[in-house]
């Protein structure tokens, strides 16, 4: 199974993405981890990217495909991946494409967890972590309109794309996006 999971900041992904990665018994990739695991350890890339992180901008295309095209290689990816927070540009979309062509393995589906923006901005505000200032919030939510939203046409034009609610207990999203993946188990 190979699986790209999007949704805005704050719409609850990450808590999914690592309960179904592991029901599914597949990786769960994380570029948010990745980086910040890079940042704490204070490796080259880490220092880099934390400039970007800190004031809520997309981390450039380059670094993080870099990442991920090393990452798909590990021996845990081969039984499949649930992508989290990656692909987020157009970009890195085509050039996700082109990795997994020359793989042949294509992507299953494209999972996208729907929150409305106003619903967002409280849940990332009550968070507390401490890139989550409000002006670092809303600068996420723009990065998340402008440059990752348009990836929901890139996937729905190449018949990808499925949508769930992302309102509701833990439990209900968690039942939402089995029902819809366990097409492709
Ligand atoms: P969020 O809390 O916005 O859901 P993540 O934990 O997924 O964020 O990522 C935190 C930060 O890491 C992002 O705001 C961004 O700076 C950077 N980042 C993560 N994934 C990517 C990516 N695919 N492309 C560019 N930057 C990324």
């Amino acid at each position: 199974m190979r699986i790209v999971f999007i949704g805005p900041p704050g719409a609850g992904k990450g808590t999914q993405a690592e309960r179904l990665a592991e029901k599914y018994r597949i990786a769960h990739l994380s570029t948010g981890d990745m980086l910040r695991a890079a940042r704490d350890a204070r490796t080259e890339v880490g220092c880099e990217a934390d400039k970007y992180m800190s004031a809520g901008q997309l981390v450039p295309d380059a670094i993080i495909i870099r990442i991920i095209q090393a990452r798909l290689e590990e021996p845990d990816c081969q039984r499949g991946y649930l992508l989290d927070g990656f692909p987020r540009t157009i970009t890195q979309a085509e050039a996700l494409d082109e990795m997994l062509a020359q793989r042949g393995t294509p992507l299953d589906v494209v999972l996208e967890l729907d929150v409305p923006e106003d619903e967002l901005f409280n849940r990332l505000a009550g968070r507390g972590r401490t890139d989550d200032t409000p002006e670092v919030i809303r600068q996420r939510l723009v990065a998340y309109r402008e440059q990752t939203q348009p990836l929901l046409d890139y996937y729905g034009e190449r018949g990808l794309l499925k949508t769930i609610d992302g309102l509701g207990t833990i439990e209900e999203i968690f039942e939402r996006a089995t029902a819809v993946l366990n097409d492709y188990a």
